[in-house]
């Protein structure tokens, strides 16, 4: 996507706005199986809470993955795109046993995270079949060594507490089909991320008729020039080898999966908004954009680094500025970041601007959430028009006040 093809769309479509690239996304997947080539069975499932727009959700399919879903209304929203039921997974956590049965039938697949819902569960339908997820306290991110912590994680079923599991399964006579990790943070050494592996193989050598083994996500991607990400084809290379090993000691030929989702989407994404006001103070120089918190909150909630291009003024001299938004609280994306030089009404572009999002946005300060335009074959599809009015009234029931005499 070209500078002038996105100032185009926002004169076409407003805003601000969010733009995917379909090529982005397409050649993020095809690297990952690529990756993956070696093992016989491999499956991809979208973690779609990373952009749940039912265009997204329809052109992954297209491109053969399947879903991870963490609630009901992401199964429904799976289902309603057109992905058959087998090929959507069912990974939440704290949900009532209620919600898990639902699921399961609707024939997808569940993925149970606790022992309380794991006994009553197998209790009440010994056959069907059950993946589980564990947590191997491993912390996949952050530090070069191997750091065994996340012991107040709420995720998963602890691995020290394997015997109890092995204890359920036994008494219950419950099918487990297949085992799962996600150890949520980004993946940044790859020799961590196999020693969490390890943990998962060696439990998964206590059930006898698993189908599949499902090592969750966390891959990293660049936010930042020079930023580091996860090497894929390496670890493509060293957990293959390992994977397949594991299969000819376990005797038969299990499906491994995925479910990424920053990785997917994250980069494909670019969040187009208007400068409304520049502002100088005795202290710095504010760049007041038309937008807040309300539509991209990672930076305020997880001091995440989205780069920011001024897409106006691409080859303007550098200036130091704080780019803030309208939402009457500090709702600021930058501080102190070098930019080219910023009028009034340009369009800066913030990167990957594809997961966690749009899927974080919200109404606050009674702002229309915006649009969303898919970039596919030289061209932007609308595939969600910004909200308006009768959005924000939607569901509100007014009191039944007597009309003044
Ligand atoms: C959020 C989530 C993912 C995706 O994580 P990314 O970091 O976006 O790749 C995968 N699996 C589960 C269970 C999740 O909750």
């Amino acid at each position: 996507m070209q500078s002038k093809d996105l100032l185009q769309l926002t004169e076409q479509f407003g805003s601000p706005l969010y733009v995917y690239d379909a090529e982005k996304i397409k050649s993020q997947y095809n690297r990952l199986t690529k990756a993956f080539s070696k093992v016989e069975k491999l499956r991809i499932n979208y973690a779609m809470k990373a952009l749940s727009n039912v265009a997204i959700l329809q052109l992954l399919k297209e491109m053969g993955s399947g879903l991870d879903t963490v609630s009901i209304q992401e199964v429904l929203l799976g289902l309603h795109a057109g992905y058959d039921p087998e090929k959507i997974f069912y990974t939440p956590n704290g949900v009532s046993l209620e919600e898990i049965e639902e699921v399961n039938a609707m024939g997808v697949q569940i993925n149970i995270d606790n022992l309380s819902i794991l006994e009553q569960f197998g209790t009440k339908h010994p056959n069907v079949p059950v993946c589980i997820r564990i947590n191997p306290h491993v912390m996949a991110g952050g530090n070069t060594n191997i750091s065994v912590g996340h012991i107040d994680s709420k995720f998963g079923i602890s691995i020290h507490q394997l015997p109890h599991l092995v204890r359920i399964v036994e008494n219950t006579k419950m099918n487990i089909v297949g085992m799962h990790m996600h150890t949520g943070s980004d993946i940044l050494d790859i020799e961590v991320f196999l020693y969490a592996a390890e943990i998962l193989f060696d439990a998964a050598k206590n059930f006898k008729n698993l189908e599949f083994l499902d090592f969750g996500s966390g891959f990293k991607v660049p936010y930042k020039k020079d930023d580091i990400e996860t090497d894929i084809e390496e670890l493509g290379k060293k957990l293959s080898k390992r994977f397949n090993a594991f299969c000819t000691e376990y005797g038969k030929e299990l499906t491994l999966i995925f479910e990424p989702g920053k990785f997917l989407v994250s980069e494909a994404g670019q969040f187009l908004v208007k400068v409304n006001v520049i502002k100088q103070t005795t202290s710095t120089v504010f760049a007041g954009i038309d937008s807040g918190f309300n539509h991209l909150i990672r930076p305020m909630l997880y001091g995440s680094q989205h780069h920011i291009e001024n897409i106006s003024n691409p080859k303007g001299k550098e200036r130091f500025y704080s780019v803030v938004g309208y939402i009457c609280e500090t709702d600021t994306f930058a501080n102190n970041r070098r930019i080219p030089e910023i009028k009034e009404g340009d369009i800066l572009s913030f990167r990957n601007a594809g997961a966690y999002c749009y899927s974080m946005a919200s109404n606050y300060n009674s702002r229309y959430k915006p649009a969303e335009v898919l970039w596919m074959n030289g061209q932007g599809h609308l595939i969600r028009a910004h909200e308006t009015f009768e959005d924000l009234l939607k569901n509100q029931i007014p009191l039944p006040l007597a009309k003044k005499v």
